[in-house]
């Protein structure tokens, strides 16, 4: 018997490969029914909000798609990808950039603010990038990790300091990596600082350049946007394969994740 089962089973495998798991294990081995398994068609069990819908209206949520928590529920997350003007990025972009400008993209999506409401921020990062950023901040934001505000750092004119001492979460930023002649990976748009007041660059002696920074420089910390090693904001980043700059020994750059860990 078990050997017609197995034979059964690979019959099975061969003639329809995924589904036949499902079809055979149905199948009790008594029974040898020249009737076709049930043709189920793709019903398959949980019906998980598919496609991320088209932006347009996020109000109009279809009744039976979602739990429906309240009346007036925050919006959902919405992320929409676009060319970046060179007149959007003044002072960040320049010729000589190790990526120009045409590779780069300006992401406008949802993140949840520190005013407890769902906000509208835009990130410049690499074309190569966008999947697994907007994949990440669509995490954040539904996990109501808050974000004080994400802004381009071009409102800073691309002065990184300026836009840390105004917790500003930004990414692209031509410029060299933080005491090196070497680009730092903002300049490839492929690294982002989040929180930066909650989540300073510490010195391996502890110090922050950051007067408002200072009560953050020790972890693990408390306080809203803070990122602590392990913390659900650095494995969303590990789920696409971006390091944290937490974890570097010496210098801590709690801020930092980037596509290649440094
Ligand atoms: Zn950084």
């Amino acid at each position: 018997m078990k050997r017609a089962a197995a034979a059964l089973v690979v019959f099975a495998s061969v003639s329809c490969g995924g589904q036949a798991q499902v079809a055979s294990s149905a199948a009790s081995p008594d029974t040898q029914p020249p009737v076709p398994a049930t043709p189920t068609p793709l019903s398959t069990s949980s019906s998980e909000s598919p496609a991320a819908s088209p932006s347009e209206s996020p109000s109009e949520s279809s009744a039976a798609s979602s739990p429906a928590p309240k009346p007036e529920g925050p919006p959902k997350f919405a992320a929409k990808v676009s060319a970046v003007a060179r007149a959007r990025l003044p002072y960040s972009w320049r010729s000589g950039c190790p990526v120009h400008y045409r590779d780069l993209r300006l992401i406008t999506m949802t993140y949840w603010g520190f005013d407890d409401k769902a906000h509208t921020g835009e990130l410049v990062v690499r074309r190569t990038v966008t999947d697994d950023v907007v994949k990440v901040f669509r995490k954040l934001y539904d996990m109501r990790y808050p974000i004080k505000q994400m802004r381009l750092v071009d409102a800073y004119k691309a002065d990184d300091f300026d836009s840390i001492d105004a917790d500003n979460t930004s990414a692209f930023n031509c410029r060299a990596a933080t005491g090196s002649s070497n680009w730092s990976n903002h300049a490839y748009g492929e690294a982002i600082d989040i929180n930066p007041r909650e989540n300073p660059y510490v010195t391996a002696a502890g110090s922050t350049a950051h007067q408002n920074a200072k009560k953050f420089a020790k972890r693990p910390a408390k306080g809203k946007g803070v990122i602590n090693s392990g913390d659900r904001v650095v494995k969303a980043f590990a789920s696409v394969g971006w390091g944290w700059g937490g974890s570097w020994s010496g210098t801590k750059d709690y801020q930092h994740f980037s596509r290649n860990g440094r």
